[in-house]
């Protein structure tokens, strides 16, 4: 089964890719017609949503998948949130880790978590959504290679590796895209769609 996903994040494809095993997962610019929305919504899952019928709009044949994902820092006040993108004024990922970095110097609760609100539309405009948490801390300096965003300064609870020390599938195992993209599959099969 296709499954076109509404990203052009090469970290969150390669995951996505991985974890919808035995789907054939379509990067949406592989439909011309697509433009990514205006991320306008105040809620992880409204920008999912807006991403989701962006894409369905393009590829009204294919079931569409969109994720909205992010860093949450209580101790900022939730910051960056549904901003962790465009969290600094760079937006690339080592300007952001440095301005949250930056942002906690001296803060002793240096807990956070990353949550992912997934939504799948089917050509039948059926709309289905999930939500992942993974739960952490912030180092105070990056370690890691791999993956991409804020892994390099996450620690997972039970762990002392960072996301970004972690290998793909361990990652995906325990991480907030995992989780969500797992219970869509899990609800997709409850509607009669399978690999
Ligand atoms: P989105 O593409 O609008 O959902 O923004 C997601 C942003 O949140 C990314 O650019 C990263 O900064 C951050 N983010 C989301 N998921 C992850 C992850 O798994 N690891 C590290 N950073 C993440």
């Amino acid at each position: 089964m296709k499954i076109v996903f509404a990203s052009t994040n090469r970290g969150k494809l390669r995951e996505a890719a991985e974890i919808f095993n035995g789907f054939e997962i379509v990067p949406i610019s592989a439909f011309p017609t697509w433009t990514a929305p205006e991320e306008t919504g105040s809620t992880f899952l409204q920008n999912a949503v807006l991403k989701a019928e962006a894409a369905a709009k393009a590829a009204p044949d294919s079931i569409v998948l969109a994720d909205d994902s992010g860093l949450v820092v209580p101790a900022l006040n939730g910051a960056p949130g549904i901003f962790s993108a465009r969290f600094s004024a760079e937006g690339t990922d080592a300007a952001n880790r440095k301005k949250l970095l930056d942002g906690l110097a001296g803060v002793v609760d240096r807990s956070a978590y990353f949550l992912c609100t997934a939504v799948l539309i089917f050509p039948d405009k059926t709309v289905i959504a999930a939500e992942g948490r993974c739960f952490g801390r912030i180092i105070e300096a990056g370690r890691g290679e791999n993956g991409f965003g804020y892994d390099p300064i996450f620690v997972p609870d039970n762990y002392e590796k960072t996301l970004a020390e972690l290998s793909e599938e361990e990652k995906n195992a325990i991480s907030h895209r995992g989780r969500a993209f797992r219970k869509l599959i899990g609800t997709a099969g409850l509607l009669g769609i399978s690999r």
